[in-house]
């Protein structure tokens, strides 16, 4: 995809596959993108390839300090902690491996808890998506990563990744109340405040669709494996091993919301664990 560059406020938008942002000697996230040789930072919103990938390389060549939220710095530094987790420690077979997992290892220099950010610029703590997932303000732009997928982002993805469905509602909840112009995704179109508004509902309509669709589903016992066959059916996901893992991993996300909230009980009969809806 070609990049298309755009000034919000005081702000450089290259918008790509992977939207990153350039506000006075601070990158954020990362693209192929010729930088400033005085780049003083590289904020990175979370630990996953397309957004991290070329910050080793940018780092060498800038010497720029590569800044990461603590929760995510370990997948950075070392990426194949996501490979592994999401093959519960085992080293999965590398055609199930995902691409936004395999990154260029890249040594975090400050975590964004403890940047001293001044100015226009400030964090906003996004996890949902990741542990420690986290957007940048910077004079009234909200670089958002991927806590928000933006409609033209499901109609692509039926299942966009969350690890922790409760923490991505909260966080949804906590860009809606934040003060900022525009909102840049960081897959997709950027937003003023008042289309994020349609855009959070959207994402908060569709999470609420899939719960209501694994109750449903619930309605009878059924083993993880089955459960998984059956939401992919009814999504109709296209066969990919890479993309099952991480289906794999939302729809966990998903259940452990609705175990957290008492809405699905849990026991392990013959060898296989059973969820079901509670009445
Ligand atoms: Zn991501």
């Amino acid at each position: 995809m070609k990049q298309k560059v755009i000034e919000l406020n005081d702000v450089t938008c290259i918008l790509g596959k992977t939207n990153v942002g350039l506000y006075e000697n601070h990158l954020i996230d990362t693209a192929v993108i010729d930088t400033p040789l005085d780049l003083g930072a590289i904020l990175i919103t979370h630990g996953h390839a397309d957004h991290f990938g070329w910050a080793s390389t940018l780092q060498r060549r800038t010497r720029a300090l590569v800044v990461a939220p603590k929760e995510d710095a370990f997948l950075i530094e070392i990426p194949e902690v996501n490979v592994r987790g999401m093959f519960s420690w085992a080293r999965p077979p590398i055609e199930m491996t995902t691409r936004f997992f395999l990154g260029e290892a890249c040594t975090v220099d400050r975590y964004t808890e403890d940047y001293p950010f001044e100015g226009k610029i400030a964090p906003l703590l996004l996890p949902g998506h990741t542990m420690g997932h986290t957007g940048y303000l910077c004079d009234g732009v909200l670089f958002a990563g991927d806590a928000l997928y933006p409609k033209a982002v499901w109609e692509r993805h039926k299942l966009p990744y969350s690890i922790d469905v409760e923490l991505t509602r909260r966080s949804l909840d906590a860009i809606e109340n934040a003060t900022f112009d525009w909102l840049v995704p960081g897959h997709g179109q950027v937003m003023s405040k008042d289309e994020s508004a349609g855009q959070i509902t959207f994402h908060l309509e569709r999470l609420a669709e899939i719960d209501s669709m694994i109750l449903r589903l619930l309605t009878r016992a059924r083993s993880t494996e089955e459960l998984i066959y059956a939401v992919l059916k009814e999504l109709n996901v296209q066969d990919n091993l890479a993309q099952y893992w991480l289906s794999v991993t939302t729809i966990k996300g998903h259940l452990s919301g609705l175990v957290s909230t008492y809405k699905v009980a849990y026991d392990i009969t013959d060898h296989r664990v059973y969820w079901k809806a509670n009445e």
